[in-house]
C-alpha cells in the first residue's frame, strides 16, 4: 500500500466518523422510542434494573444526531444548514425546559405524554424527567452542532471544545457503568444518565470533533507525516489502554483473584510497559523517517552540485566552442570580401552573386554563434557591464542601421521614432544595442508584410524602447515561454526563418543585467510589441552576475 493511498484511506475513514456517529445514535434513539411505544417495561425491559433513555431524551438525541448528519455533509446547501440549526435549537429548547423544571422543582410531564403507563410504574422520582447531567450534555452537543455552522476561528474553537466537553460527560457515564461507580452517571438515587444516553453523548461528541478535521486532534490524526502516524497510534491507546486495564483490574478484584494493592501494582506495571512499548515504537518510526529525510536531503544536495557542475561545464564548453568557431569564420568573411572586391583577380557577375550568398550565409552563422556566446557568458555570470554616457535616441538609430539591410531585403519599412530631445543615459551601450538588434531582427524575421517601428519614450528615470511589428503575432499561451532558452514557437515559419531560440532569453537577461526588463504584448495575425524598460542610470549592483532588480 503506497503512502498516498494509505493516507487517502485514513482521510476517508475519518470523513465518515460524523455520519457514522449520527446514524448510530439515530438508530439507538428511534429504536428505544419504538420500544416505549410497544410497551417496554422500564424496570424489567431492555435494561433490567438500569436507567432507560426516556422518550423525550430519545427525541432530543434523534434530533441532535440528524442535525449533526446535516451539518457534516460536504456541500451544505442553505436549506440543510437551516434544518440542522432548527433541529439543534429544538434540542436546546428541550434541555432548557427540563432544566427549568429542575429549578422550579416541578415536573412538566412532557414524557408522560408519550409513555405514561410505563413511566408511572418506574422507580424514578419524578417519573419522566431527564437527568441533570444528560440535559447538560445534550445542551452542549446541540451548541457544538450550531458552532459547526460558524466558519470563523471562534466557530472552529467552540465546536471543538463544546463537542469535547459534551462527549466527555458521556464518557464519564460509560466509565461509571463499566466500573460500577454510580456517582459518575447518576444524580440522586433515582435519576441518572442511561447507559444508552452516555454512549450517545460520547459518540455525538466524537462526531462533532471529527466534523472539522482542520484543527485539533483530528488534524493530527489525518496528518500525512510522522505526526499523523504517531497520533494514530497513541490517541486510541491513550483512551483504550487505561480503560481496559482498569476494567480488568476491577473484575479481578471483585472476583477475589487478588487484593487492591496487588491490582493497583499490576495496573501500574502494565500501563507503564504498554506505553513504553508504544513510545519506543513511535520514536523508532520518527528516527527512521529522520534518517530517510537526511539521506534524501544529502542525495538532493549531491544532485544539485552535480547539476551545477554540469551547467558550468556546458557554459564553458559553449563559450570555448563559439570562440573557436568565430575565429575561422571571420577569416572566411574577410577573404570573401577580398575576392568580391577583385583584389585577387577579376570576378564575373555570376561569381559575385555566389560570393554574396556565401557572405550572407557566413554572417548568419556568425550571428548565431554570437548569440550562443552571449548566452553562455550571461548564463555563467561572466557578462561584464561597462557604464558609459550615451544618448538614448542614438543607440536606437545605431541598432536600426544594423538591421536596415535585412528589412530592405524583405521590402519592410523600418522606422525609428525618437524622443524630441537628446536624453543622456549612463549604461552599457553595447548591450542596449544588442537588445534592440535582437528585437528588431525578430520583428523583421516574423513580419511578412507591413512595417516595423522602434519608438523611444522617456518617463522619469526610465527610458522605454518599443519595438512594434505588424507580423504573425504570438499566441497568449506562448508569451512566457518565448523568453526561455532554446524555445521557439512550433510553426512552419520558424523552420523557414531559422534561429536558435536564444535571442529573447539573452535579451531579457541583458535587460535585467542593466536593471530593467522586457515584456511583450501581441495579437495573433496582427503583430507584436516588445517593450524594453531601462533605468537612465545603471543600478549599483548591475553587472556582478545578480539581477539588480526589475523595472516593468
Ligand atoms: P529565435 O528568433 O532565434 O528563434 P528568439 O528567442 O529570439 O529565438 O525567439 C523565440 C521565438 O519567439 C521565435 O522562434 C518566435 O517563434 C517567437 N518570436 C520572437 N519574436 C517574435 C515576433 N516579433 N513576432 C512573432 N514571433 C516572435
Amino acid at each position: 500500500m503506497s503512502q498516498s493511498s494509505g493516507q487517502a484511506r485514513v482521510i476517508r475513514f475519518f470523513e465518515q466518523v460524523p455520519l457514522a456517529a449520527a446514524v448510530l445514535v439515530t438508530l439507538l434513539a428511534i429504536g428505544t422510542l419504538i420500544e416505549w411505544y410497544v410497551g417496554m417495561d422500564p424496570v424489567t425491559g431492555l435494561y433490567p434494573g438500569g436507567v432507560v433513555m426516556l422518550p423525550l431524551s430519545c427525541v432530543a438525541f434523534a434530533c441532535a444526531a440528524i442535525a449533526l448528519a446535516l451539518a457534516a455533509t460536504k456541500e451544505r446547501p442553505f436549506a440543510l444548514r437551516v434544518a440542522s440549526i432548527v433541529l439543534a435549537c429544538i434540542v436546546m429548547l428541550i434541555a432548557a425546559i427540563q432544566f427549568a423544571s429542575w429549578l422550579a422543582g416541578r415536573d412538566l410531564g412532557l414524557d408522560l405524554l408519550m409513555a405514561r403507563d410505563q413511566l408511572v410504574r418506574a422507580p424514578w422520582s419524578p417519573p419522566g424527567r431527564m437527568a441533570l447531567n444528560t440535559l447538560v450534555g445534550i445542551f452542549l452537543i446541540a451548541a457544538g452542532i450550531i458552532s459547526l455552522h460558524i466558519d470563523d476561528r471562534t466557530g472552529r474553537a467552540s465546536s471543538h471544545w463544546v463537542g469535547l466537553i459534551g462527549g466527555t460527560l458521556g464518557f464519564l457515564g460509560l466509565v461509571g457503568y463499566a466500573f460500577g461507580v454510580s456517582g459518575l452517571y447518576s444524580v440522586g438515587p433515582y435519576s441518572g444518565m442511561a447507559v444508552s444516553s452516555a454512549a450517545s453523548l460520547f459518540v455525538l461528541g466524537i462526531g462533532i470533533v471529527f466534523a472539522r478535521r482542520s484543527s485539533g486532534i483530528p488534524k493530527l490524526l489525518v496528518d500525512p507525516g510522522a505526526a499523523g502516524t504517531v497520533a494514530r497510534r497513541l490517541v486510541p491507546a491513550a483512551v483504550s489502554v487505561p480503560f481496559l486495564l482498569g476494567w480488568l483490574r476491577l473484575v479481578g478484584e471483585k472476583s477475589g483473584w487478588y487484593d487492591t494493592p496487588f491490582g493497583v501494582s499490576i495496573y501500574v506495571v502494565a500501563t507503564v510497559a504498554i506505553f513504553l512499548w508504544l513510545v519506543n515504537w513511535s520514536a523508532h518510526m520518527a528516527y527512521e523517517s529522520d534518517r530517510v529525510r537526511e539521506e534524501l536531503l544529502s542525495g538532493e544536495q549531491r544532485a544539485r552540485e552535480a547539476a551545477e557542475g554540469a551547467n558550468t561545464a556546458k557554459s564553458n564548453f559553449l563559450a570555448v566552442m563559439s570562440h573557436e568557431l568565430r575565429t575561422p569564420l571571420s577569416a572566411i568573411i574577410g577573404y570573401e570580401e577580398l575576392l568580391a572586391d577583385g583584389i585577387t583577380g577579376p570576378v564575373n557577375d555570376a561569381q559575385k552573386h555566389q560570393l554574396g550568398r556565401m557572405k550572407a550565409s557566413a554572417q548568419h552563422l556568425l550571428h548565431l554563434i554570437d548569440q550562443i556566446l552571449s548566452y553562455s557568458r550571461v548564463d555563467a555570470g561572466r557578462e561584464i557591464v561597462q557604464a558609459e554616457d550615451i544618448d538614448a535616441n542614438e543607440v536606437a538609430h545605431d541598432a536600426a542601421t544594423l538591421v536596415e539591410p535585412l528589412a530592405r531585403e524583405k521590402g519592410l519599412p523600418l522606422e525609428v521614432v525618437p524622443i524630441g530631445y537628446p536624453l543622456a543615459m549612463c549604461t552599457d551601450s553595447g548591450k542596449v544595442r544588442q537588445i534592440l538588434v535582437n528585437l528588431l531582427s525578430n520583428a523583421v524575421k516574423f513580419t511578412p508584410a507591413g512595417r516595423v517601428t522602434l519608438v523611444v519614450q522617456h518617463e522619469g528615470p526610465i527610458v522605454r524602447y518599443v519595438v512594434r511589428d505588424t507580423g504573425i503575432g504570438i499566441a497568449e499561451e506562448h508569451r512566457d515561454q518565448i523568453f526561455d532558452a532554446f524555445w521557439q514557437v512550433e510553426q512552419p515559419s520558424t523552420r523557414r526563418v531559422g534561429g536558435t531560440g536564444l535571442g529573447l532569453s539573452v535579451t531579457r537577461r541583458l535587460a535585467r543585467l542593466l536593471g530593467g526588463d522586457v515584456i511583450v504584448t501581441s495579437a495573433v495575425g496582427q503583430g507584436s510589441a516588445f517593450v524594453v524598460s531601462l533605468p537612465l542610470e545603471l543600478p549599483p549592483r548591475a553587472g556582478n552576475g545578480e539581477p539588480p532588480g526589475v523595472i516593468a
